[in-house]
């Protein structure tokens, strides 16, 4: 009899995530092999070297007695005030502990959120590029992923017209990823302020991914779309694994915010979805309320003299060296998301690219097609190694390029 494999859901056909897929394979069957990868793949800061903050991992291990049982299906208490607090200091409306959900990280927040919202067939905003979870959870959920371009032309913004003319009667949600992964930009105020006004044109829901909110360069600013959005309804998306370099713990959070009323029903789905998997990781949520009432330990990476900002020189000097490469310089988060002048290479592709860079010099990167793109030329690469790695990095980058030119 012939053998007959298991067949999986017809949803999955257009879901990827290419920060983990074929080229991160390829790159542990090298290493299996002896080769030293440099991985950029993956914006997972304890990998590089940095660590939690001493007072957050502390409370979590002062904890573990009192995290044996079950939590409440939305997360600890003294967690959400902290959370709260800090949302209602920012200005954000109706902002209350009694409408913040904790989760295993913003991962399953997003997932569980689109999952309260969508009706098959059902429209979803999205950044292209986007972080590609958003289109996945969309996808995954029934719901259709519409692209609003953010080119490097104008600096990987959005454009409120642009997407004003994507939306139909079906259109739910408009996603914000601010300060974006991948392209490190981070959104004005008057932009934002736009983007409120199409929402509740339309009525759709403001899904605002947060997670590097503290992860700025340059004197940027973040504005928090909350305090913008008034009672527009808005969720919120944070956590600590970026900003507080706990990946590992897998913690992050929504706030509901906007006039109550308008939330009451999916505040229920999301109740009822939060305790079907009974809570989130109790432990390290311990390490919340610490790490939002205590000092702002990212400043001093990102400000002159630290270590990322240091190593987002290293690579803005090695796009600026390149016979090849343009970059929009990141004003937050943990990437850069360059571009390759194509004129002199016709058949250049970002995803051959990659695995040449993998094969022949050692360093991981991921393909630009990978955050849902149609243009072929980009790349993205994580801030967190030293600079002087980075350096190197955009030596054998340029190495590669000028082998793919000779072609
Ligand atoms: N949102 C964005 C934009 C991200 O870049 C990431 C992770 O890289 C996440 C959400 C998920 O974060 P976590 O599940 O660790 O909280």
């Amino acid at each position: 009899m012939p053998q007959r494999t298991v067949p999986v859901s017809s949803r999955l056909g257009d879901v990827r995530y290419e920060i983990r897929g074929a080229l991160s394979r390829r790159a542990r069957e090298l290493e299996a092999e002896g080769r030293q990868i440099i991985r950029l793949n993956i914006g997972n800061p304890g990998l590089f070297g940095f660590s939690v903050p001493a007072h957050v991992r502390a409370a979590v291990e002062s904890h573990l007695d009192r995290s044996e049982a079950y939590c409440h299906q939305q997360g600890l208490q003294p967690a959400r005030e902290a959370i709260a607090e800090r949302e209602q200091a920012r200005g954000a409306f109706g902002a209350h502990a009694d409408n913040v959900f904790i989760g295993n990280g913003v991962s399953e927040l997003i997932d569980l959120t689109l999952r309260a919202l969508l009706n098959s067939g059902e429209e979803v905003l999205l950044p292209s590029p986007d972080y590609p979870l958003w289109s996945a959870a969309t996808v995954l959920n029934g719901g259709r992923p519409r692209y609003y371009p953010c080119p490097a032309s104008r600096g990987h913004l959005p454009d409120p017209d642009e997407i004003e003319a994507l939306i139909t009667p079906r259109t739910r949600a408009l996603v914000l990823v601010n300060p974006n992964n991948p392209t490190g930009a981070t959104y004005p105020r008057e932009l934002l302020q736009a983007l409120v006004q199409v929402a509740e044109r339309h009525r759709l829901l403001l899904l605002s991914d947060e997670i590097y909110d503290n992860i700025l360069y340059d004197g940027a600013e973040f504005h928090p779309l909350a305090a913008l959005a008034g009672e527009t309804p808005c969720i919120t998306y944070s956590g600590l694994s970026k900003m507080y370099r706990a990946c590992g713990y897998r913690v992050g959070w929504i706030s509901l915010s906007g006039t109550p009323s308008r939330l009451t029903e999916f505040r229920t789905a999301l109740d009822l979805l939060s305790a079907l998997r009974l809570c989130a990781n109790v432990p390290t949520q311990w390490g919340i309320a610490p790490a939002l009432d205590g000092p702002d330990t990212m400043a001093e990476l990102v400000g002159p003299g630290g270590r990322l900002h240091a190593t987002r020189q290293a690579m803005l000097d090695g796009v600026a060296q390149s016979e090849f490469l343009d970059v929009v310089a990141p004003q937050g988060a943990l990437y850069a998301f360059p571009a390759v002048r194509t004129e002199q290479m016709d058949a250049f592709d970002d995803e051959d690219f990659a695995l040449d860079l993998l094969q022949s010099e050692s360093v991981l990167v991921v393909p630009g097609t990978g955050f849902n793109i149609r243009e072929r030329n980009h790349f993205r690469l994580t801030l967190l190694p030293q600079a002087d790695e980075m350096a190197e990095v955009f030596l054998r980058i340029e190495r590669c390029l000028q082998r793919q030119a000779a072609r």
